[in-house]
């Protein structure tokens, strides 16, 4: 534990992947773990972990990267917390996210810049970008992320990790400050997909205190991850492969990745997600109508952030919300409410909803014959720090190819797959609903 804080303060300066380190409290219970005896049994045990910062921890300060939650130190654990002290995984602290995880590079945090570790230039993406460059600056071995239209996913493909969005309902959302409800899960960031599949069986499976946690029993992900991917069937979605935006260098690294495991005996086809096209007004309008009225709660009554020098209640609300929420947050709260008000709900949040509806039903038809989806992660390798935050609508659109899995409710993994200009291109793996376990074998026979 004490090489890991020394690692730590010897790249911290750089990557800036913490909002607050447990050194403390993570080498008492290295200690008194050591002085109990490790069950060899075990190989968590003792195992390093960061948790992004808009999971509940118990006595740490937890702030969703936000000024609203500045002074948060939760009085409970989130359900996958108390996962990851039962299995014996320390963690050393909390990760720096785009605030309430609103954004893609992580520029949307209000304490600080996460820089990615293999260009301080670039971005790490997000919103789980902390959780990424941690993994990615060998700080710690594993990380937990959040991933609502790609927030996993996606810094993974820009910083060269292993990241699992798993499927909607596999793992606990008690304890995470909630952003897009019917979207939000929870997921392993690693080095290497056996790890990601050992660290997601130790945070899955049925809560209670989930009103959608599923009960669906949860497999050995690791169970027949050496099988190889002979005779297994792989769409690649002709949508995904054509769009506009993608980078030469990205489509050159995926069609490789194809020519590999056609040579490892899968059968790779082209196939066709055709609604993919309405993923991202769907998604955005979606997301941001649960966000307003998840985010009503933050009032300056209850607990966060409260507004000084104010004269009325309303003065209270207004003030508080104003000074307590940046601007990325503002912009989906006024897009949220909008597609949600009387007179405009039929046009926006309820299209939005049917389009989801096709959305999901594009990858039941596929998955009827095909195994597994393959596809880039993303459309670009990892951007300069700066370049796009001015932009909302291209980061907004650079979203594409992750939204559609978040509005299907199905897993999917990013894992490396060679470089583009030098910065690393993360390779999509989707999944029918509760078969992480295909995507597991499949993205191990790559690796
Ligand atoms: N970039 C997307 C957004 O800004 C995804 C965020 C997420 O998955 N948390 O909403």
């Amino acid at each position: 534990m004490t090489a890991v804080y020394a690692r730590i303060s010897e790249t911290e300066d750089q990557v800036g992947s913490f909002i607050t380190l447990t050194e403390e409290e993570a080498l008492v219970k290295a200690r008194e773990m050591d002085e109990a005896g490790i069950d060899p049994e075990n190989i968590l045990a003792g195992l390093p972990i960061g948790i992004k910062d808009n999971i509940v921890t118990e006595g740490t300060l937890t702030t969703a990267a936000s000024r609203m939650l500045e002074d948060f130190v939760p009085i409970y654990d989130a359900t996958v917390t108390e996962k990851v002290k039962e299995s014996g995984m320390i963690s050393v602290g909390k990760l720096n996210m785009d605030e309430f995880a609103m954004g893609g590079s992580t520029e949307n945090s209000y304490f600080k810049l996460t820089r990615n570790p293999w260009n301080l230039d670039k971005v790490p993406g997000g919103s789980s970008g902390g959780s990424a460059a941690a993994v990615a600056a060998g700080q710690v071995p594993v990380s937990l992320g959040t991933d609502t239209g790609g927030s996993i996913r996606e810094p993974a493909a820009f910083t060269g990790v292993v990241g699992m969005k798993p499927t909607y309902g596999r793992v606990s959302r008690f304890g995470l400050i909630a952003f897009g409800s019917s979207l939000d899960q929870i997921g392993p960031f690693t080095r290497n997909v056996k790890d990601n599949a050992i660290v997601l069986n130790a945070i899955s499976g049925h809560d209670p205190k989930d009103a959608m946690s599923h009960t669906e029993e949860v497999p050995d992900f690791t169970e027949g991850i050496t099988d190889g991917v002979k005779g297994m069937k792989i769409g690649v979605p002709k949508e995904y492969m054509q769009e506009g935006g993608l980078q030469d260098g990205v489509k050159e690294a995926v069609l490789e990745a194809i020519e590999t495991y056609k040579k490892l005996g899968a059968i790779v086809e082209t196939v066709s997600l055709p609604h993919s096209k309405y993923g991202i007004p769907a998604y955005y309008i979606i997301s941001s109508s649960e966000a307003s009225s998840n985010l009503q709660r933050f009032d300056g009554v209850r607990y966060g952030y409260r507004a000084k020098d104010v004269e009325s209640l309303e003065e209270l609300y207004v003030k508080t919300r104003t000074e307590g929420f940046g601007p990325e947050v503002k912009r989906r709260i006024m897009l949220g409410t909008f597609s949600l008000s009387s007179g405009f709900y039929d046009a926006h949040f309820k299209q939005a909803s049917k389009a989801r509806t096709l959305i999901r039903r594009d990858f039941e038809n596929v998955f009827e014959e095909y195994d597994l989806i393959l596809g880039p992660t993303t459309t670009t390798t990892a951007y300069g720090i700066g370049e796009q935050i001015d932009d909302p609508i291209a980061m907004y659109l650079s979203d594409i190819l992750t939204v559609p899995v978040n509005l299907a409710g199905v897993p999917a993994i990013s894992i490396p797959c060679g470089f583009s200009d030098g910065m690393p291109v993360g390779l999509q793996l989707i999944g029918k609903h509760f078969d992480e376990k295909t995507i597991y074998q499949a993205a191990y026979a790559f690796e």
